[in-house]
């Protein structure tokens, strides 16, 4: 069972959707804490094409909607709209989310793995929880396609708390001529491409 701080965090994730009639996962079953916090990029084919960004804080995946992916440049800062925090479950999940559901479309399973958090205050570490809250987070991803550290930052250009840049750290995994979101498509986990779950 959720507990009831789980079920407050994904009240938004339960309001916005019909489980029965989505097919997406709604909870965290047997999905105790890992070793390491996990982190997911899906590839998203909805009315707009995006990428979800997801990464395991406290029992729930903390999500931002990325239109142009994640770049391995760190020249490239790519715009992030946080959107509303997802169960545990949705960490595999791809298919295709039937019309007239929220989100419809299709979904694969565009990067996975575990992530360290590296966020750091005046030289101490800080939990990814006020990182999240003080609007910097900086990861290291271990994942199979994206490697290093991101820096995730709201950006202050608007008014709007959701409002973030995802930018690729400058260390040892930054590479200015990989485009993985262009050349590398497909899901990690089936080697499925989004064309694969259409009608
Ligand atoms: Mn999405």
């Amino acid at each position: 069972m959720p507990s009831s701080s789980e079920r407050e965090r994904l009240a938004t994730y339960h309001a916005k959707r019909d489980l029965r009639a989505s097919g997406e996962p709604g909870g965290s079953a047997g999905r105790g804490a890992a070793d390491e916090p996990r982190f997911v990029i899906q590839r998203h084919e909805a009315r707009r094409l995006h990428y979800d960004f997801r990464l395991e804080i406290d029992g729930v995946l903390v999500s931002w909607a990325v239109p142009r992916g994640p770049s391995t440049d760190p020249s490239e800062k790519r715009f992030a709209t946080r959107t509303e925090d997802h169960p545990l479950d949705y960490l595999d999940f791809e298919g295709r989310i039937p019309r007239g559901n929220y989100g419809a479309g299709t979904v694969v399973v565009w990067d996975i793995g575990t992530y360290r958090n590296l966020t750091e205050r005046r030289g101490r570490p800080v939990s990814a929880a006020d990182a999240l809250a003080n609007g910097h987070l900086k990861v290291w991803l271990s994942g199979h396609k994206l490697t290093g550290a991101y820096a995730l930052t709201r950006a202050r250009f608007r008014d709007d708390e959701d409002s973030w840049l995802l930018v690729k750290v400058a260390d040892e995994a930054a590479d200015r001529r990989r485009d993985p979101v262009r050349t590398q498509p497909e899901s990690v986990l089936t080697g499925k491409v989004n064309k694969d779950f259409e009608d």
